[in-house]
């Protein structure tokens, strides 16, 4: 069994994409080809954003968006301490400080009681400005925006949703992609919508920032792109990704998310008296970049994941070490007792086999050995 099973997902796209592949190498436009203008305008229409830009992976995505707001020294960024390592990379990257913030324990989305004190406190120190939030859809659910557009308006920072895994997911009728000032995504085979390699994509309806963004991507570009008017980076998506992603959104935003619905009600039905399955809040809607359950402890967590294994059932750990724990954000002196919600997710979590194409009988064969071995 496959974790996320992308050589089926490819055999049922096979005709479409083995033409589109074929038709940018036939064309030998491997940069910035049509294609990726169609996607982008593919994207916009999707997400009801104004402007869409894509770029080479969802990480630049994210500082991308830092450069553009010139956030950097003695600014600080505030990050959910629970998630992916370019949720506080970025920040770093462009010198600003990182500041961890505990998450919900349902969610697992930042906890907006925990960044409102942190905010606080750095107002109080003096020593960094309070610049923006750095909001994860983690697992595929949105985070509470509606909280969180409060904060960031009573202390006059900006909101950069980091959708990396939240592509597709909605709150009400408003997607993903659309609830930061700039929101970001990333394309990464194994993502709710991904390619055949790296890529990524930033989302703004803020004209100026879009321009800023098309520079920033392409060296700093001014009127043409040996004219650099700033420093930029090297960030776009090829040609030939934009062509898989033309053949994988279709099938993603019209069969793939109802399908992950249904394997996940069907995964939740199963398991909800002997785990802690996720919780969906009311109105939302998660594009399901994984199912992650929670155990009782470490021990049981880890049992359970070598149980599997022998079953030959693949299983992972997202998150393994909180961010504050990281040695590269060592020197920020976070206190480990700000963190009980994610200390305790770290040790607990487990994610299951998921993806769209999954089979009855592989989800009730992953439930059976997940219940069998919880019961002892
Ligand atoms: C995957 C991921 C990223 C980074 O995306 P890449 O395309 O791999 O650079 C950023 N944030 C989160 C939450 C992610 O899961």
């Amino acid at each position: 069994m496959e974790f996320r099973d992308l050589k089926r997902q490819y055999q049922y796209l096979k005709s479409d994409m083995d033409i589109r592949i074929q038709e940018v190498i036939s064309q030998a436009n491997f940069i910035q080809g049509r294609q990726v203008a169609d996607l982008e305008t593919q994207l916009t229409d999707y997400t009801g954003t104004k402007h869409c830009v894509t770029c080479a992976n969802g990480t630049d995505a994210l500082q991308l968006a830092l450069m553009v707001w010139d956030i950097g020294e003695g600014d600080a960024v505030f990050v959910p301490d629970f998630t992916f390592f370019s949720s506080g990379e970025i920040v770093s990257a462009v010198n600003a400080v990182p500041v961890f913030v505990d998450i919900e324990p349902d969610t697992y989305n930042i906890d907006c009681d925990s960044l409102e004190a942190l905010i606080q406190k750095v107002i109080q120190e003096g020593r960094l400005q309070p610049k923006a939030i750095v909001a994860v859809d983690l697992f595929g659910q949105p985070a509470d925006y509606e909280r969180l557009r409060k904060i960031a308006e009573k202390y006059h920072m900006y909101i950069l949703e980091d959708a990396a895994q939240g592509f597709g997911g909605r709150i009400g009728e408003r997607k993903a992609c659309s609830f930061g000032d700039i929101s970001t995504t990333s394309f990464f085979p194994a993502k709710p919508l991904g390619c055949y390699g790296d890529g990524g994509a930033v989302f703004t309806d803020n004209d100026e920032w879009a321009a800023l963004l098309r520079s920033y991507c392409v060296h700093g570009k001014g009127s043409s792109k040996y004219d650099n008017v700033r420093i930029g980076m090297n960030s776009r998506l090829d040609t030939l990704q934009a062509a898989v992603l033309l053949a994988k959104f279709p099938v993603f935003a019209e069969k793939e998310l109802d399908w992950m619905q249904g394997i996940a009600a069907k995964y939740t039905e199963q398991l909800k008296d002997a785990v802690k399955t996720p919780v969906i809040k009311d109105g939302f809607y998660s594009s399901w970049a994984q199912y992650t359950i929670r155990l009782s402890d470490r021990a049981q967590r880890d049992g359970l994941q070598a149980y599997l294994k022998g079953q030959g059932i693949p299983s992972a750990v997202y998150y393994q070490k909180p961010m504050h724990r990281q040695a590269a954000f060592a020197g920020h002196g976070y206190d480990d007792g700000d963190y009980p919600v994610t200390n305790m997710c770290s040790e607990t979590v487990l994610s299951l086999p998921f993806h769209p194409y999954m089979t009855q009988e592989e989800i009730l064969m992953v439930c059976g050995a997940v219940k069998q071995y919880v019961k002892g």
